[in-house]
């Protein structure tokens, strides 16, 4: 039943029987292998095609899902229960897992401030409507006065789970890339004209205030040198490559300057500052680094480009919807390489790509980002992620330029990519899933 305890709790006490008779890796692993019977039950539930302005969310990182989405539970049941003396909110799942490395619990007790908070961590407790479950409860004393359970899905979006779901509006009447093509190329129009057709009319406005703040970020995390947070130490190195690019020759620099602005807005993000979701935290500095590099080295409008993340975010509501972009569901193929969609259709479309190359572009994106795995070490959005943006940029703006030298046929269309993308998160391990429990995660 969404929204209820009773699948979770059920199968607890065995797990904890067992707990004890394994070391805790282990242990997490037994209990993600059976756990995820359940999960796959109800894996990726349908979601509608919502506003692109759910893909772009301005807000704090360093994680969509970790942190943007829990502050924003913690402050819609704050409005709930304002009259509580204090408050207990238990974390499941990967939010448990990775929840201190991407700050949820401090970004939890600062939403619901100045009141008493406490956190209770249960990564041992993976819930079947979605990983990244969250129980608040408001209590009175030792009673609990009100609860509501809520999921933080990726992108900052969240869900009461699968009732509710089903009773969102979708904006968008098509759902599919290929019904998409076949209706814009009926009606003679481009992919950023059918945004407009089904957004509000201050979707531009809104696409305004996106590219603005990308662009802060960029500038903010050039003229940001510092040790990033967290145990591991990790120096930002932005404004050290954007000006060692300086000396590099046009064909090098431009490369160059690329990846600085990709580690730039990561880099803002992994601090805790603020960033616009492209689609999500972890991956937000993909497709800033490449409108910002087509608008400097270019000479593209800010017309053009807000027109470029109409497509873009078009695509990535396509993944959205039929898949998702949740590193805890469908692993970083879902973040980087969904980011790497985006920004690869929006440089296409600046350079001038017919529908069936923005596609093409689209579809290599992802091809080429499959089974990239979620495995953050210390559960701290830096390594790989950071670093993994930069190359991804690259990729992005290879992709698309592989695809406007061809004729923009393609084998695979992007529905099968985006499909192809949906099952192989579906099969790879918990552990490669935003829990820090494999991969990377284990190297230090
Ligand atoms: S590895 Fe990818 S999906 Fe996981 S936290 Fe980093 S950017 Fe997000």
């Amino acid at each position: 039943m969404p929204g209820s305890n009773k699948p979770e709790a059920s199968v607890q006490g065995a797990f904890c029987f067992i707990g004890v008779c394994l070391k805790p890796r282990l242990f997490f692993l037994f209990v993600s292998q059976i756990v995820i019977f359940a999960y796959d039950v109800q894996f990726l539930t349908y979601i509608g095609m919502e506003s692109i302005k759910e893909i772009y969310k301005i807000g704090y990182g360093p994680s969509s899902s970790h942190t943007m989405g829990p502050h924003k539970a913690a402050e819609i049941f704050k409005g709930k229960a304002p009259d509580a003396q204090w408050y207990r909110v238990t974390l499941y799942g990967s939010l448990a897992a990775t929840g201190e490395g991407h700050l949820t619990d401090r970004t939890i007790i600062d939403a619901l401030s100045p009141k008493r908070v406490e956190i209770v961590w249960r990564a041992d407790i993976v819930p079947a409507f979605h990983t990244n479950g969250m129980l608040f409860e408001a209590m009175s004393g030792e009673s609990v006065t009100s609860s509501w359970k809520v999921y933080s899905i990726g992108g900052g979006s969240l869900s009461e789970g699968e009732e509710a779901v089903s009773e969102k509006e979708s904006v968008y009447p098509l759902e599919k890339m290929t019904e998409i093509r076949t209706f814009i190329e009926k009606e003679g129009i481009h992919f950023w004209e059918y945004v407009q057709r089904y957004e509000q009319s201050d979707i531009w406005d809104y696409l305004q205030s996106v590219w603005e703040q990308m662009q802060r970020s960029i500038l903010e995390g050039l003229d940001n040198d510092t040790v990033l947070p967290g145990k591991i130490k990790l120096r930002s190195k932005a404004k050290q490559y954007f000006v060692r690019a300086s000396s590099l020759k046009a064909s090098l620099q431009s490369r160059a300057l690329v990846s600085a602005y990709a580690l730039a807005v990561s880099e803002q993000n992994a601090r805790g500052g603020k960033v616009v979701t492209a689609p999500t935290c972890g991956s937000c500095g993909i497709l800033p680094a490449v409108l910002y590099h087509s608008k400097q080295n270019h000479g593209f409008s800010d017309k053009d480009i807000l027109k470029a993340l109409a497509t873009a975010g078009l695509f990535g509501n396509v993944i959205k919807c039929n898949a998702s972009i949740s590193g805890a569901e469908v692993g970083c193929q879902g973040e980087v390489g969904s980011a790497c969609v985006m920004a690869a259709v929006a440089v296409n479309q600046l350079f001038g790509g017919a529908p069936q190359q923005i596609e093409c572009s689209a579809e290599m994106a992802m091809e080429h980002n499959l089974g990239l795995t979620c495995d953050p070490v210390c559960g701290l959005v830096q390594v790989p992620c950071i670093e993994r943006n930069a190359v991804a940029a690259l990729r992005a703006l290879d992709v698309s330029l592989y695809s406007l030298m061809s004729d923009g046929k393609h084998i695979v269309n992007f529905d099968s990519i985006v499909e192809t993308m949906k099952q192989t998160g579906h099969d790879l391990p918990s552990p490669y899933k935003e829990t820090s429990m494999g991969g990377l995660a284990l190297c230090i």
